[in-house]
């Protein structure tokens, strides 16, 4: 509910004083009138790629919180498996359906089986993915083999699903990384793919506007999930490779969480950000953006400060 007080300023025809009008005006928004922040997805169906693990698995409990009924595709059968069981004891659905997403028949055996189990898709997070390494040195037969675990499955996914998005007038999240922006060295495959992402949330969100279907990306930087932990594992010194990473990391010097990953896709998702399309969304506590002479220890801040 909105209460609207306008006071209009006039001078008396009859005394030539100054005087004031008041006007009260009530407006109620019925849809944004509760004071929560109701996401209104209940009931709603999404599709999570590689949502048994790290961000991918934030993202299915956070949808499912939010009582939305979620199918997750994994290539790794163990998880899946133990989260629907998790769910279904709760009278919650989580339907796993195992799938290596590089091969392009497992997204759409993926999007048949959705429409089988609950006849309509609202939601497609396209989350899986890997930083493989396959740089300049590694030949165009694993620079192909990258895109195919990174990118290729994003673009089967909205293929299949596209008559049931277009239904529902339903939306697209896209999982992208920071490697797009900044390069990392060493990682053509990866970074190219995570490149396409964005290209493809901005080109898809133009060609799906008519039919009332958003696409958004969602950035991470540093998150901290068993992908990045194996990645750390493989380092001489773990720890101290973390703390180093941390103490880049502008907001708080941690890393970002599976669930502050998931609170964002899980908002571009909800009608509550019903008139936002297009848009590559950050969640990295500063770490792509922010200048660094203003981030890193004190001694050099003030530098930094100095300088400019
Ligand atoms: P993660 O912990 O390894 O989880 C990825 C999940 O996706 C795993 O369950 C994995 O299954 C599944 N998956 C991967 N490739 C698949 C395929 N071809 N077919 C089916 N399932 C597949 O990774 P994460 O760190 O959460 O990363 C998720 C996304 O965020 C990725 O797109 C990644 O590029 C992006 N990202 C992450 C970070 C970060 O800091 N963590 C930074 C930038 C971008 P398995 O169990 O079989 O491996």
């Amino acid at each position: 509910m909105y209460l609207i007080v306008s006071y209009t300023s006039y001078v008396s025809k009859r005394s030539g004083s100054l005087g004031w009008s008041v006007g009260l005006c009530v407006s109620v928004d019925i849809k944004h009138q509760s004071s929560s922040m109701d996401l209104q997805l209940q009931d709603k169906v999404a599709v999570v790629t590689g949502g048994s693990k790290g961000i991918g698995l934030g993202i299915v409990r956070s949808l499912i919180a939010e009582g939305v009924k979620v199918v997750n595709v994994n290539r790794s059968d163990a998880e899946g498996r133990a989260l629907e069981a998790e769910y279904a004891a709760l009278g919650k659905d989580c339907l796993f359906v195992q799938g290596d997403l590089t091969d392009t028949d497992a997204c759409r055996y993926a999007v048949e089986q959705t429409l089988e189990r609950f006849g309509r898709i609202d939601i497609l997070v396209n989350n899986a993915g890997v930083n493989d390494g396959a740089g300049l040195d590694a030949g165009p037969a694993a620079f192909v083999a990258s895109l195919q675990k990174n990118l290729i499955h994003y673009y089967a996914m909205a293929h299949y699903a596209l008559d049931a998005l277009k239904q529902s007038k339903g939306c697209i999240i896209n999982i992208g990384s920071k490697v797009c922006e900044t390069g990392q060295g060493g990682t053509s495959g990866y970074a190219a793919s995570k490149g396409g992402i964005n290209g493809l949330t901005r080109e898809w969100a133009v060609e799906l506007a008519p039919y009332g279907v958003r696409v958004n990306c969602v950035l991470p930087a540093e998150t901290w999930t068993p992908l990045y932990e194996k990645c750390l594992a493989a380092m001489p010194d773990p720890v101290a490779a973390r703390t180093e990473i941390e103490r880049l990391i502008p907001l708080g010097q941690r890393f970002t969480t599976i669930e502050e990953l998931a609170d964002m896709a899980v908002f571009l998702a909800s009608p509550r950000s019903s008139h936002t399309t297009g848009q590559i969304m950050f969640v990295d506590g500063g770490y792509t953006h922010f200048d660094r002479k203003c981030t890193m220890p004190s001694d050099v801040a003030s530098f930094g400060a100095a300088a400019n």
